[in-house]
């Protein structure tokens, strides 16, 4: 079958981009396919701000220009105006993680319950995004996922954490502004998907408010899918879902080869894009109970889930299907399907440059060790610069 959508027209994907904005993510995106400067840059980086050496300027001018909006919510207003004169969502992204400090933890949740009311300001279908780890110590995660007994401090700890995630979906709903929780590491998804869910039975009664999150590249998170919606169908919650692979393949492999225990990622390539695939088949299948964002980076995937929606006499605007990718990657597919009349969003990271590190080591290294995609979106990168300068002669 031929493919619906033709996702290597350049001259669409790209035209966000001037010549310098070109060349600069064609050099951007060469460093990061070179594994031996990721992997020397990550750890020199991650040495030098020890050290507290000036190299944050640096990050700022390179890879945080490529994947981040900026430091401040302000600093995104240019490009989030920019994506949304191309029919694109921005989904604001307040990218810290890893806070250890209650001061620290408190003051993400101030920053996000400033972003549930920025988002209403800004976008036609305002979404917003939060990791939990930016909210709760991680090892309290840990330990709550594992069952074990907290102590009186860490009971508080939790209660307080709890309190955190509420009032957020609270303001939310109030605000009428719709939240994906991310999925994170499996030592700690329980704890994540049973706030998830129980944030979803409070406030999705009416419509998707509350977003949980499944990757596919864990064997068991089709069946849980499958499960969770009969549970919402059959308790009349909108289940609210993000479908992705996930990204954070190699250290659970790690993790699992360490501690001895079954690994939760899938046996291969394959399976993850079988599984993920099969997703998008039963949430198009179940679309009346439920709300979905298929973020994902995957041109196949996409292509399915546009082929799936016309199977299913779906409107390619259909209100309860978003696409979405990565602020600074695929371009190629968010421009093109924007263009074609589907509702797409991209997560638009910001923070400050240190904060944000995590994230873009995350990016960095998803680049140079996932083979196929990223090398098409430099070939498709180097395309359009020759297809300017040939128009130039
Ligand atoms: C809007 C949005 C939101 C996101 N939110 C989250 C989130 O909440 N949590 C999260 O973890 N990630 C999240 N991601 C990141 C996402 O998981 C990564 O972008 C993803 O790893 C890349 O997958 P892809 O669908 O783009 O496909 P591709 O780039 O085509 O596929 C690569 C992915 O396939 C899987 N894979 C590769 N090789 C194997 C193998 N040998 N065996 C099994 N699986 C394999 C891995 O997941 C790998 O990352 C989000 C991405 C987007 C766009």
């Amino acid at each position: 079958m031929a493919p619906e959508i033709n996702f290597n027209d350049t001259e669409i994907a790209f035209k966000s981009k001037s010549d310098g904005d070109l060349s600069f993510s064609i050099f951007i995106f060469k460093m990061m396919g070179k594994p031996f400067i990721v992997k020397v840059g990550t750890q020199l980086t991650l040495l030098a701000l020890k050290l507290h050496l000036p190299i944050q300027g640096l990050i700022r001018k390179t890879i945080f220009r490529q994947f981040c909006g900026g430091e401040t919510i302000k600093d995104c207003t240019e490009p989030f105006e920019f994506l949304k004169s191309n029919r694109i969502e921005a989904i604001l992204d307040y990218s810290v993680e890893g806070q250890e400090r209650e001061k620290d933890l408190d003051a993400t949740q101030s920053e996000l319950l400033k972003l549930i009311v920025n988002a209403k300001k800004y976008a036609k279908d305002p979404t917003t995004c939060m990791k939990l780890t930016g909210l709760a110590r991680f090892n309290l995660l840990v330990k709550t996922n594992a069952n074990e007994k907290l102590s009186e401090k860490e009971t508080e700890e939790y209660k307080r954490f709890h309190e955190r995630v509420d009032e957020i979906c609270k303001k939310a709903f109030e605000e009428g502004v719709k939240i994906y929780i991310d999925a994170e590491d499996s030592w700690i998804q329980d704890t994540i998907d049973a706030l998830a869910e129980e944030m979803m039975w409070k406030y999705n009664k009416e419509r998707a408010i509350v977003f949980t999150t499944a990757q596919l590249y864990r064997h068991d998170r089709l069946a849980y899918l499958k499960d969770l919606t009969q549970r919402c169908k059959n308790d009349g919650i909108v289940l609210g879902v993000k479908l992705v692979r996930g990204a954070y393949m190699e250290k659970e492999r790690e993790r699992a080869k360490e501690k001895k225990y079954q690994d939760p990622i899938q046996p291969d390539r394959a399976s993850t894009d079988r599984d993920y695939n099969a997703a998008l088949d039963w949430v198009v299948e179940h679309i009346e109970h439920l709300e979905v964002c298929a973020g994902t980076h995957n041109a196949q995937s996409c292509q399915h889930l546009s082929a799936k929606m016309k199977s299913a006499g779906l409107e390619k605007f259909h209100p309860h299907i978003y696409f979405s990718q990565l602020y600074g990657m695929s371009d190629n597919l968010s421009f093109i399907l924007a263009s074609s009349g589907y509702n797409v969003s991209k997560y638009l990271p910001y923070g400050p440059v240190k904060s944000t590190l995590p994230y873009l080591i995350r990016r960095a290294e998803e680049n140079t060790s996932v083979a196929g995609q990223m090398s098409k979106e430099l070939t498709l990168l180097i395309s359009e610069k020759a297809r300017r300068k040939s128009l130039n002669r």
